[in-house]
């Protein structure tokens, strides 16, 4: 049983390496990003309310994705544990995901903090081709998580629960690094 939270900048690999994680220790890979996708493709009234913002590269209101979190994890399977990928975003998500838990009885076993120089980013993001992988939002998104997202770093080094691993390697020896902090 393990409950990871994964963070880490917008091309850093978080989605490749949550999937191992969750086969490893056989916990369900929670992805706010996947869920947000799923919901637009199939034109749900979230998906209509997001799809904007993920296009311009943007956050999505908290108010779309602080529901959708508290019912994710009060599912059957997420009662095995979890991996959360690309949640909290903001610091406010993480005071709301502290508040959850603590109110669930539950901790986080760790925060993992996957760490990929800008440069690096940007390159695997142009190669990755995804709908809003053109430079202009990949800027727009970088921006915006130093902006938002790396506050939630000090949120949780200041809680001494923060891991940090390297993500400029071989995914092998990433998946391996990742493996190592979670046991130690
Ligand atoms: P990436 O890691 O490449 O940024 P994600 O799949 O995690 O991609 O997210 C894609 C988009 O979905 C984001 O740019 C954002 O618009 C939206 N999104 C995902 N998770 C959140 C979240 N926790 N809060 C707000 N918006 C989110």
């Amino acid at each position: 049983m393990k409950r990871l939270i994964f963070l880490g900048p917008p091309g850093a690999g978080k989605g490749t390496q949550a999937k191992i994680l969750s086969d490893t220790y056989h916990i369900p890979h929670i992805s706010t990003g996947d869920i947000l996708r799923a919901a637009v493709k199939e034109k749900t009234s979230l998906g209509q309310k997001a799809q904007g913002y993920m296009d311009r590269g943007e956050l999505v209101p908290d108010d779309l994705i602080l529901d959708l979190i508290k019912e994710r994890l009060a599912q059957t399977d997420a009662s095995q544990g979890w991996i959360l990928d690309g949640f909290p975003r903001n610091v406010s998500q993480a005071s709301f995901l502290e508040k959850l838990l603590t109110e669930l009885d539950l901790a986080a076993d760790d925060v993992l903090n996957l760490e990929v120089p800008d440069e690096i980013l940007i390159e695997r993001l142009l190669a990755r081709k995804r709908k809003d992988d053109n430079e202009e939002t990949i800027r727009r998104r970088l921006e915006i998580y130093h902006k938002d997202t790396v506050p939630v770093i000090s949120f949780y080094s200041d809680r001494n629960i923060l891991k940090v691993v390297k993500g400029d390697a071989p995914m092998e020896s990433v998946t391996a690094s990742l493996k190592k902090v979670i046991e130690q």
